[in-house]
């Protein structure tokens, strides 16, 4: 499937901006730890559900020294209405004694200094640079990669392909904002099934939508096609047919 021009791009981000003008950052937080302990609870899991659990977790635990001092089984208890609580303890655990091992207690601002952190790979890594530290960034999620590739911003079910497809098409200083009104678009209109193409505002720049409009071209060709074959048997006779049944009748 051909991609989007950066032209295209250009006109087809402004309507996901004129339709999604509020879109942000879905998980509640105040500092980039909060992003960063948000965002590792959020895989596979609602942003809702887990700002439920941050509500009281951030107020029990408030910075990387609380959760260094607690063992992941403690941790589990506050967690474990999501999924893959143990998990994600273990790594919250190991990732704040790191941050006060080698990082001062801080939040790093780097993607390669982030990815060494338990739990954090590319994708949180880029969620924290760009919606705490503003350092442009396109988070891949499972909203952004299936948009972006039906739209025709990547053609890849790699995201760290998709991610540098849809950066080389996006002007920099509209990753972030691009990553969250992908990921609103995804939840509203072009949902994992039954996307909702006919009321959706980029449709006229979109390549699934124009392959499906090929698609419909093809079948109303074959069925007029079919009908006029039929039209044309009812007709008549084929003359030769005719012929045939005019000599019978002779003999
Ligand atoms: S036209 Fe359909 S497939 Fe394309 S972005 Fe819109 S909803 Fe998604």
């Amino acid at each position: 499937m051909p991609l989007l021009s950066r032209a295209e791009t250009r006109r087809m981000l402004g309507k996901l901006e004129t339709a999604y003008p509020d879109a942000k950052c879905a998980l509640n937080f105040s500092t980039p730890f909060e992003l960063l302990i948000a965002t590792i609870l959020s895989a596979q899991c609602t942003d809702a559900r887990v700002n439920m659990v941050t509500e009281n977790l951030f107020k029990k635990y408030r910075g990387p020294e609380d959760y260094a001092a607690v063992t992941p089984e403690i941790l589990q208890e506050d967690i474990q209405s999501l999924g893959l609580f143990r998990a994600k303890s273990e790594n919250i655990v190991a990732a704040c004694r790191m941050l006060l091992e080698r990082f001062g207690g801080e939040v790093p601002r780097t993607q390669d200094e982030l990815v060494q952190l338990p739990g954090v790979g590319r994708k949180t890594a880029n969620v924290v640079l760009s919606n705490a530290f503003g350092i442009p960034a396109l988070a891949v999620d499972t909203h952004v990669q299936r948009v972006a590739n039906r739209i025709g911003l990547a053609n890849s079910m790699n995201p760290n392909l998709t991610e540098q497809q849809i950066c080389q098409r996006v002007p920099q200083k509209l990753w972030s904002q691009a990553h969250h009104w992908l990921i609103h678009h995804g939840r509203q209109v072009c949902t994992a099934r039954n996307p909702k193409c006919d009321v959706c505002p980029v449709q006229a720049h979109c390549q699934f939508y124009r392959k499906l409009q090929e698609e419909e071209k093809l079948r109303e060709k074959v069925f007029e096609a079919k009908t006029a074959g039929k039209k044309r048997g009812r007709s008549g006779p084929h003359p030769r047919k005719g012929a045939a049944s005019s000599g019978r009748s002779r003999g």
